[in-house]
């Protein structure tokens, strides 16, 4: 069984694997090497053939607070891990270094996860934000609690989105922008009418009904999943996934790079409540 610093792997059924985010005292912020854990559990999962399903779940009160904007080291934190991408320029000057890592550890993890061979299921409770929801974006299905709380902050900071912005395929495009727009917290009631996660339950069920059904999905024949997964995957990359993700990405990139040369930081401070600023030592825009 793999172990790590910031994930719990179990396998609490058979053919059943659970990751669990355990990053409390963050509220579960993703730093890169909570992203690299991630990266290797779900790759022990995928890689094993006797796990069918994956449950992605986390620990604490709030499912993930996002990407850790306190993290000051990141290109050492990336050296320090086998990447997973062929991308390079990670140390470079201007707007190379950001985008190789934002197209490595971001779009790049994400998009991997999509692709797993085998059913996943996201189980959400407390705030899932920005960061949060590319982790469970990305999987097959989604169980949030009657408490779950889902928000892309990302326009009141200057930019467009989060990196793997997929919010047209999970809400239709209308709803996209009126989240994408006003920033609104989209509660689990709200999220389930839409369509983006599958079933909303209460927040002490939560464990238990995904285990449940990923339990009932592990009684069918993993390569049936596998081809039923593949089948609807390309339904949504002919219609233009991809590409239209990659190019919300590298708008997403020249946002930044426009915020560097304003604010001499990647996003546009005036969206950060004051006290994210000040716990990221951030005074007028400008790194004290
Ligand atoms: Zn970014």
């Amino acid at each position: 069984m793999p172990t790590f610093d910031h994930i719990v792997y179990e396998t609490p059924a058979d053919h059943v694997a659970r990751i669990t985010l355990n990053r409390v005292a963050t509220r579960n912020s993703q730093d890169t090497h909570l992203l690299y854990e991630l990266n290797d559990a779900f790759d022990a999962a995928a890689q094993d053939d006797q796990i069918k399903v994956i449950i992605l779940a986390a620990n604490g009160p709030h499912f993930s607070s996002g990407h850790d904007l306190r993290e000051r080291n990141g290109a050492d934190a990336m050296s320090n891990h086998k990447r997973v991408g062929t991308w390079c320029g990670f140390t470079c000057a201007g707007a190379e270094s950001q985008m190789a890592r934002e197209k490595e550890l971001y779009i790049g993890l994400c998009e991997r996860w999509r692709n797993i061979p085998k059913p996943t299921i996201a189980a959400v409770q407390g705030r899932c934000v920005m960061g949060g929801l590319m982790l469970i974006w990305p999987c097959d299905i989604i169980i949030a609690s009657e408490d779950a709380q889902f928000v892309d902050m990302a326009t009141s900071f200057g930019v467009n989105g989060v990196e793997y912005l997929a919010h047209p395929w999970e809400m239709g495009a209308r709803k996209a922008k009126e989240f994408l727009f006003t920033c609104d917290v989209m509660s689990a009631a709200e999220a389930h009418r839409i369509g983006m996660v599958n079933h909303v339950v209460a927040l002490a069920e939560l464990p238990n009904f995904a285990l449940a059904m990923a339990k009932k999905i592990a009684t069918k024949p993993l390569f049936a999943l596998k081809l039923a997964k593949e089948s609807v995957n390309a339904m949504e990359d002919v219609q233009g996934r991809v590409a239209a993700m990659n190019t919300s990405f590298m708008m997403h990139q020249l946002a930044h790079t426009h915020n560097l040369k304003l604010f001499n930081m990647l996003m546009d401070p005036s969206g950060l409540p004051a006290e994210t600023a000040k716990a990221i030592g951030l005074n007028g825009g400008k790194r004290e």
